[in-house]
């Protein structure tokens, strides 16, 4: 398995790995390669942008690498989980003085990116006539230094678009960290086995434990609330009429769902972070 060995995707990858119980034996800054404390898996810590193709060829079998360069190399690969992290967008930003407000103002004019394939694909699909000017990095001040009059280029909260004095026109791409496979070896069993560990970190990670107490006569009215694709638990108390309800509920709905819980009669409410979860 191909890990990114440094940059954005590093840390997440190797906390990932570290969360589902298989991380790596000798996790040092230098080393290129390693083999997992738990299972037969040997590590290759290559660059983000490399791991497309070590997948491709077949030098590994399966790698952590951003859903931006799996579509920027066009590479040929599955996709087989998307990780929740390293969430970005590949968008098209022009100087905060320039009149443009829709990609299609940008024909004939000079846009800079590190993402030429992906650039260079949506200006024909949309039938957008514009010059595209490959660079490696810092992309976002190419237009201060005269090199091109827009960029697209990964964003993910707009600071760095905003300290540049760009603004942006639209998004051209969603991207996030993606585990990729070698196509073809879909039923391999050490692939399955892997997608489920570390897919099972994920959803666990999007979700929180709740618990509340609640008297028997409101419990229609709180389970009512919960967003829970599963049936949530009643438990009996010793206190007669009072229930305890357990469900598994996304963490983005808790800060919501507290209040409207309280309100409808749930007390002791407590969320607990959940550590896997094979659905
Ligand atoms: P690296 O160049 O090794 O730091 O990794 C870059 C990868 O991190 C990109 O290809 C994206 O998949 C991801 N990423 C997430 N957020 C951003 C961002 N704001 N800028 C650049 N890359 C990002």
């Amino acid at each position: 398995m191909a890990l990114p060995s440094k940059g954005r995707l590093r840390e997440p990858s190797w906390a990932l790995l570290e969360a589902s119980g298989v991380s790596p034996q000798e996790p040092g800054e230098r080393v290129l390669q390693a083999h997992c404390r738990n299972a037969d898996i040997d590590l290759l810590f290559v660059r983000a942008d490399d791991v497309p193709e070590y997948v491709q060829d077949g030098v590994v079998d399966c790698g952590i690498t951003g859903l931006d360069l799996v579509s920027e190399r066009e590479s040929n690969v599955d996709v087989i989980l998307r990780l929740g992290f390293g969430t970005c967008s590949l968008q098209a930003a022009v100087s905060s003085e320039d009149a443009a407000t829709s990609l299609s103002d940008l024909a004939g004019r000079r846009i800079a990116t590190s993402h030429p394939r992906i650039a260079a694909k949506t200006l024909a699909e949309r039938g957008i006539d514009a010059e595209i000017v490959a660079v490696a990095g810092s992309v976002e001040i190419s237009p201060r230094l005269g090199l091109a009059d827009a960029i697209i280029d990964l964003v993910s909260t707009g600071s760095t678009l905003r300290t540049n004095g760009l603004r942006s026109l639209e998004v051209l791409f969603e991207s996030e960290a993606v585990l990729i496979g070698r196509v073809g070896s879909k039923d391999d069993e050490a692939r399955r086995t892997l997608t489920t560990v570390l897919g099972s970190v994920i959803n666990a990670r999007a979700n929180r434990y709740l618990l509340c107490n609640v008297a028997k006569d409101r419990l229609a009215d709180v389970t009512a609330l919960l967003p829970t694709a599963g049936s949530p638990t009643v438990i009996d108390l010793v206190t007669p009429g009072v229930v305890a309800v357990h469900a598994l509920v996304p963490a983005a709905d808790i800060w919501s769902l507290l209040p409207r819980l309280e309100a409808a009669g749930a007390s002791s409410i407590i969320t607990l972070p959940v550590e896997r979860m094979v659905p």
